[in-house]
């Protein structure tokens, strides 16, 4: 007898009402197949699905829960705000200690603006970019996801890449006709484009963690040429630090690189959980922005109130005292281990770390770019990811995208991950 699980049952449900059954591609497991986990409830390092099995959750809602799911103060603070009421479309205290306790932080900023998703963060970056600017060109790089925008939406990683279709349809070519798409972590390409394009380029946006393309570290001299050529040009710099800000370091990947960009777009940490996001730049160049300047930009729900407390305590749990080292162990102990479970079992694998986010390869050595990123080996993935499933880990499902570790994963439940993949590997060699 064949039992129907409740995933099933939701699944078949949702595909009726819901494109694909799910509001997030990549949550559809189309690259690694199979039915889709429902969640029910999450609490700490794990989630349960709708048949009550229980995983080890290493995409931590693909990147917000870093202090744990489920964490009980930040569960009291949105309880109280929530009781204080739910959106004013007014604005608030919670507001403006969020902005000081952000510029604080991140070493570029000197003024945010709230909004409500990555995409909105970077898709107004990017208009700021112009309209200081007064340029339309703008330079991308093949692998990187920077949200759904149109002119972004050009090779971008992510679960675009799950479809094969990095390329979205329904961008017109007018709209991305001035969006430049280069490789990542290649110098020599993006002097050529300033030579070529210099006075016209806007800006260059970049991750300069890439989390979408699996993870892919920029070189440190491939990151400060950006900045050289964008300051000799006249062109800004955003680092879209929606996945790492917060994640690789208190202050993101511009105090790991010790590089400060124009503009920065932030998101999922900052929400602990619930949609916060933010862009943000010098008070001078922030001053384009309505209403004080022309660049518009605006929100019903923009910093949201039960959303801000969320996110605040959230900022407030991750200054705790070695809250980072005791994160970036925890990754390195679980890409190290992984890597020696394959190694031992004699698998083609190695697996790569920075703060909290990790990246998982069937390939030598880690990829340094979107080409190498596509050479691994993805059948093997797919095998692998079912594997683990099976034994109650979830890793991001394709391979395409980070991992996530949060306080909450210690090291029993590192160790337990590690020899679950341990008899996955040896199955698999
Ligand atoms: N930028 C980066 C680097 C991201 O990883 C994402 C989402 O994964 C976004 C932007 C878009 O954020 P959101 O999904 O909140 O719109």
């Amino acid at each position: 007898m064949t039992t129907i699980s409740n995933n099933d049952t939701l699944f078949a449900r949702a595909q009726k009402t819901t494109p694909g059954g799910v509001n997030s591609p990549v949550r559809a497991f189309r690259s690694v197949g199979g039915t889709p986990r429902f969640i029910t409830r999450a609490e700490g390092p794990y989630f349960w699905d709708a048949d009550d099995k229980r995983y080890i959750d290493y995409i931590g809602s693909w990147g917000p829960a870093i202090v744990g799911h489920a964490h009980p103060q930040v569960v009291k603070a949105v309880q109280e705000a929530a009781t204080r009421g739910l959106s004013f479309g007014a604005p608030t205290q919670g507001e403006v200690e969020m902005a000081e306790e952000i510029c604080r932080l991140v070493p570029s900023l000197e003024q945010v603006r709230l909004v409500s998703s990555g995409t909105e963060a970077t898709m107004s970056a990017l208009r700021l970019a112009r309209g200081a600017t007064g340029r339309d060109k703008i330079v991308k790089f093949e692998g990187c996801y920077h949200g759904h925008a149109d002119s972004l939406l050009v090779k971008a990683g992510s679960g675009l890449l799950t479809f094969g279709n990095p390329t979205s349809a329904g961008v017109p070519e007018d709209f991305v006709k001035h969006t430049l798409v280069l490789d990542y972590n290649n110098v020599a390409q993006l002097e050529e484009a300033f030579a070529n394009f210099g006075d016209e380029i806007a800006c260059v946006i970049i991750e300069p963690v890439a989390g979408n393309m699996n993870l892919i570290k920029a070189n440190a001299d491939f990151l400060q040429a950006t900045r050289d050529l964008c300051t000799r040009h006249g062109a800004l710099l955003i680092f879209d630090e929606v996945m790492c800000g917060f994640r690789v370091a208190l202050g993101g990947a511009q105090e790991l690189y010790g590089i400060k960009p124009d503009l920065t777009a932030l998101g999922k940490v900052i929400g602990g959980g619930l949609p916060v996001a933010a862009f943000g730049g010098s008070a001078q160049l922030m001053s384009n922005m309505a209403p004080l300047g022309a660049v518009y930009q605006a929100g019903t729900l923009s910093g949201n109130p039960v959303a801000v407390a969320a996110g605040m305590t959230t900022l407030k749990l991750i200054q705790e005292p070695g809250f980072y080292e005791r994160l970036g162990a925890t990754a390195e102990r679980l890409a190290a281990g992984l890597t020696a479970a394959a190694k031992e079992a004699g698998v083609v694998f190695c697996a790569d770390a920075v703060g909290g986010m990790f990246g998982l390869y069937f390939s030598a050595t880690p990829p340094n770019n979107y080409a190498e990123m596509m050479a691994g080996d993805r059948e093997r993935f797919n095998v692998f990811f079912h594997a683990m499933l099976d034994e109650g880990v979830y890793f991001a499902p394709a391979a395409f995208e980070a991992g996530f570790v949060s306080a909450q994963h210690s090291d029993a439940v590192i160790d337990e991950t590690i020899a679950a993949a341990s008899r996955v590997f040896k199955k698999l060699a």
